[in-house]
This record gives structure tokens, C-alpha cells and sequence, in this order.
């Protein structure tokens, strides 16, 4: 007789992602009182098109807070064989340590080679050929195919970085950046968000903040605020715009 392998239910699985908690804390301590930049979301964008981006914006992994790599890394142990069913053969270490050139810029999901060169057509040079080890052949991510799975929110599992892209929440505004404020522009770096899919401007595209109403939607619901609401305000000029990217 086979051993019978436990899947908890979607609620007790919630139930023992007590860190789910301890994200949303980090997320409220760090956003409530943040000012937004409503103006940056009257840019014309459009949300990218996973057949034709293959998640882009996973390349180089992403940078997570304690709470979030303590999150992902119960997630990537406890579920290892679910994520091998989807075809993710994860590392021991999910979460290392990042670096910009020899400087560590904090933790970060690992990353894997990949030929992105085959595989996409016009993804940018100046990118490395690699890509999160949660991602998928097809752009996904598992981490939120994972909680489709569980039936919690899409989102619950995954980085907030990543679910907010390409709306930002680094530095001491959110907003999103364009071709001219890129904060991932140096020297012998061309830029990363601007680069990116659903990050550039689209002329033919609806304003930011139709487009992204959802992430606005989560994180405002998150740190009890009505980002909607307070970035209509600013559009109409109903209240003062956030301080200058
Ligand atoms: S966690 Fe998911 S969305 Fe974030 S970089 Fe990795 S694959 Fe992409």
C-alpha cells in the first residue's frame, strides 16, 4: 500500500501561511502613510503579453524582504513536488545573496540560465541570458500558479515587487517610472523597467492607472488606503501631487 501524501486544503494551508501576516505587516508598516505619484499613472501603457514577453521581467530573479524570503522558502520546501509537477525543479536555496557588481544589494530569488536569445526575439542586450527560478517555460510564475492551486488569492504567495510591476514602491513614493526616471539606469547600464514589456509607454495603450487598477486595487486594500481614489484626485488636481521621481 502506497503512503499517502498529505495536501492540505486550501484553508489549512492558509491557515499555517501564518507569514502571509507578517508580509502584509511589512507592506503596511512600509506603505501606509508612502505618498503616491499620481501623475506618473496618466501614462499610456498596456499590460504585456505573456506569449510575447515569456516574463521578461523575471530575469534577474527579484529582491525580497525577510518576511517574503521566509514566505517563499517554507513554499519552495514544503511544495517541492507540486512545483516539480509544473515543471520546476527548484534549487535548495530559492532566496541568495544579490549583488550589483561586487557591491550585495540585498537577498534575492536565485536564478537559472536560460537562452533567452532563442527563445525571444528582441530581448534586450543588455539583460543577462538568465531567469527566476520560479518561472516558468512560459512566462509564469509558479509561486502564483501555486496559489491558484490553493485557491487562495493569485497573488498571496508572490513577491510584492512582482505583483506590483511595473508600479513601484521603492525609495519614499509609489509610482511608476518611465524612459526618463528608469532608477535602474547607470553607466554601463541601460535601464530596467523602461525595458520591460508592460513598463514602457504604449501610444496606443489606456492611462496607468486604468490599466493597473488591480494592483492599485490589492495594495490599497492591503494598507487601507484608496490608492484609486487618491490618484484620480491628483489627476484631476484635487490635491497635490507626491514630490518629483
Ligand atoms: S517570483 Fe515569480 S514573478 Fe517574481 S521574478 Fe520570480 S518568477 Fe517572476
Amino acid at each position: 500500500m502506497s503512503a499517502k501524501t498529505f495536501v492540505p486544503s486550501p484553508q489549512i494551508w492558509r491557515n499555517k501561511m501564518s507569514f502571509a501576516d507578517d508580509i502584509e505587516a511589512s507592506l503596511r508598516q512600509k506603505c501606509a502613510t508612502l505618498p503616491i505619484d499620481g501623475k506618473s499613472f496618466q501614462r499610456r501603457m498596456a499590460r504585456c503579453s505573456l506569449p510575447d514577453c515569456r516574463g521578461m521581467c523575471c530575469y534577474d530573479g527579484v529582491h525580497v524582504d525577510a518576511p517574503t524570503e521566509a514566505a517563499i522558502t517554507v513554499i519552495a520546501s514544503a511544495r517541492r513536488s507540486a512545483f516539480e509537477a509544473m515543471g520546476l525543479a527548484l534549487p535548495d536555496a530559492v532566496v541568495v545573496d544579490g549583488f550589483v557588481g561586487d557591491v550585495l544589494s540585498g537577498r534575492k530569488t536565485a536564478t537559472r540560465p536560460w537562452a533567452a536569445d532563442e527563445a525571444m526575439p528582441g530581448f534586450p542586450t543588455h539583460f543577462e541570458r538568465t531567469f527566476c527560478v520560479f518561472r516558468l517555460d512560459d512566462g509564469r510564475c509558479g509561486l502564483q500558479v501555486m496559489a491558484m492551486q490553493d485557491g487562495v488569492h493569485p497573488w498571496a504567495y508572490k513577491p510584492s515587487a512582482c505583483w506590483l510591476f511595473p508600479i513601484s514602491i521603492r525609495g519614499d513614493v509609489i509610482r511608476i517610472c518611465d524612459e526618463t526616471n528608469d532608477p535602474s539606469r547607470y553607466e554601463a547600464y541601460k535601464g530596467f523597467v523602461s525595458y520591460t514589456g508592460c513598463g514602457q509607454t504604449c501610444a496606443d495603450g489606456a492611462p496607468a492607472a486604468e490599466v493597473f487598477t488591480d494592483e492599485l486595487r490589492y495594495l490599497g486594500d492591503l494598507i487601507g488606503r484608496d490608492l484609486i481614489a487618491e490618484v484620480n484626485d491628483q489627476i484631476s488636481a484635487k490635491s497635490p501631487p507626491a514630490p518629483d521621481c
